[in-house]
């Protein structure tokens, strides 16, 4: 399928470039797609092929591939302000984001802090809900909580509240662990809780925070669990003061079927981190939010007080800028409800691929659609990822777990045909024989 400038780009990139979540020798006999354009849902390589992006560039594309109104308003930005530091000076991009998100979450988390990606987020999370309780006098409430199978990052501090083996063990000596409670996803609501409060009951005098992803627990291959988790988990938080962090990084901006997952348990947390969707799928851009009760137990004349954090592209104007124009697609078009109706024609097409004899587990939140593949295979993601690109999907499945998390623009023949061809990929893949 690839012709010279397609193979002259992966030859070039595979001696300079070190890829990211890829034992690079596998790329001796996997694909490694050269991408020269996107459009849309679509992405082309050098000579024209091209790829339906049913996974949203690793969950970050919400409104398609050079989408024009998202353009044009970085186009705007670029001629007026592509970046000036945030601490001393302010803009207007990281004003407006900022009151808008405060909107957005009925006025309740009032201070938005701005980072680039979605570890840091978690990190200025961690540090600030200890921080906080250090202000407040309570520097032993030191510890967190996360859920068994938890993603929160890969930075050494995300990976002490990360529970993915094969993102952590390696540098297990060099974290800090947090308690890994048992996950809604794997025992039910009613034990998880029971689980967390026995924790609670045990250490909240040591706990600063607990950190959970509302309803999907992505990576670990989209494991779902009921709203009243959360629900039953904010009081629990609430009687012991410990504080909530929702990682919504993934499931934020829509994903789960409401802008952000927490609305469906009808609570909000302390810290919402927030980024991967926030700026369209175009540039880093990652926001913690909080109330504005946490944000005054900094406000002091002491410096030391204050939470000193930063990163040099804090609040850049152009990744704010982008979030800005997503927000505004969110706004102009009934988008949660037409996701609505598109992960119903989506179920219906799916439904011959949710009874196929070799697939367990079918589930779906939101626009995120997930199914287990029963086969003993450890190279089963990569010939499935190689069979899906020989019919136009890029697809990514985690370990057997094969998910769909494509943009909100696809068009209904194109969801038609991504439920038709996942079918042929998972058959093709099937029918390989296993050296
Ligand atoms: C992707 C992700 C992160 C980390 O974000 P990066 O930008 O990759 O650092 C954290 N938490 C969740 C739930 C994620 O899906």
């Amino acid at each position: 399928m690839n012709t010279e400038a397609n193979q002259d780009w992966i030859a070039r990139s595979l001696a300079a470039v070190w890829h990211p979540c890829t034992q690079m020798k596998h790329h001796e006999r996997m694909p490694l797609v050269p991408i020269a354009r996107g459009k849309g849902a679509w992405l082309y390589d050098h000579e024209g092929n091209r790829y339906l992006d049913s996974i949203s560039s690793w969950w970050v594309n919400l409104f398609g591939h050079a989408n024009d109104d998202i353009n044009r308003a970085l186009k705007d930005q670029l001629d007026t302000l592509e970046h000036a530091m945030l601490a001393g000076c302010t803009h207007a991009p990281a004003v407006e984001l900022a009151e808008r998100l405060h909107a957005l979450t009925q006025r309740t988390l009032g201070h938005a802090f701005f980072a680039s990606d979605g570890a840091s987020a978690v990190e200025i999370a961690l540090k600030m809900s200890f921080h906080f309780w250090r202000n407040n006098g309570r520097a032993d409430k030191r510890e967190f909580a996360c859920l068994a199978n938890s993603y929160h990052g890969e930075t050494i501090g995300a990976l002490g509240v990360t529970d993915v083996a094969i993102f952590k063990d390696a540098y297990d000596p060099l974290i800090r662990h947090a308690h890994v409670v048992a996950s809604p996803a794997a025992v039910g609501v009613d034990e998880a809780i029971a689980a967390m409060r026995a924790l609670f009951e045990h250490r909240a005098s040591q706990l600063a925070a607990v950190i959970v992803e509302p309803l999907v627990q992505c990576a670990a291959g989209m494991a779902m669990y009921d709203a009243s988790y959360l629900t039953r988990l904010r009081a629990l938080c609430d009687e012991f003061g410990v504080h909530l962090i929702a990682d919504e990084i993934a499931v934020g901006c829509g994903r789960t079927g409401t802008f952000f997952a927490c609305e469906q348990a009808g609570v909000w947390p302390d810290f919402l981190c927030l980024s991967k969707g926030i700026s369209g799928g175009y540039l880093p851009l990652s926001i913690v939010l909080t109330r504005d009760s946490i944000y005054a137990a900094f406000y002091d004349d002491d410096v030391t007080r204050g939470f000193l954090h930063s990163h040099s592209y804090t609040g850049n104007p152009l990744a704010c800028r982008a979030a800005l124009a997503t927000l505004d697609l969110f706004d102009s078009a009934n988008v949660l409800v037409e996701n609505r109706r598109k992960s119903a024609l989506l179920r219906e097409a799916l439904q011959p691929l949710a009874k196929h004899a070799r697939v367990k587990n079918f589930r779906e939140r939101g626009t995120i659609f997930a199914f287990d593949v029963d086969i003993e295979d450890k190279t089963f993601s990569r010939r499935f990822f190689a069979n899906a690109l020989q019919r136009e999907l890029l697809m990514r499945p985690i370990g057997n777990t094969v998910y769909m998390m494509p943009p909100y623009i696809l068009s209904d023949d194109e969801l038609l045909l991504l439920a038709q061809r996942t079918r042929d990929t998972l058959d093709a893949t099937l029918a390989e024989r296993i050296e």
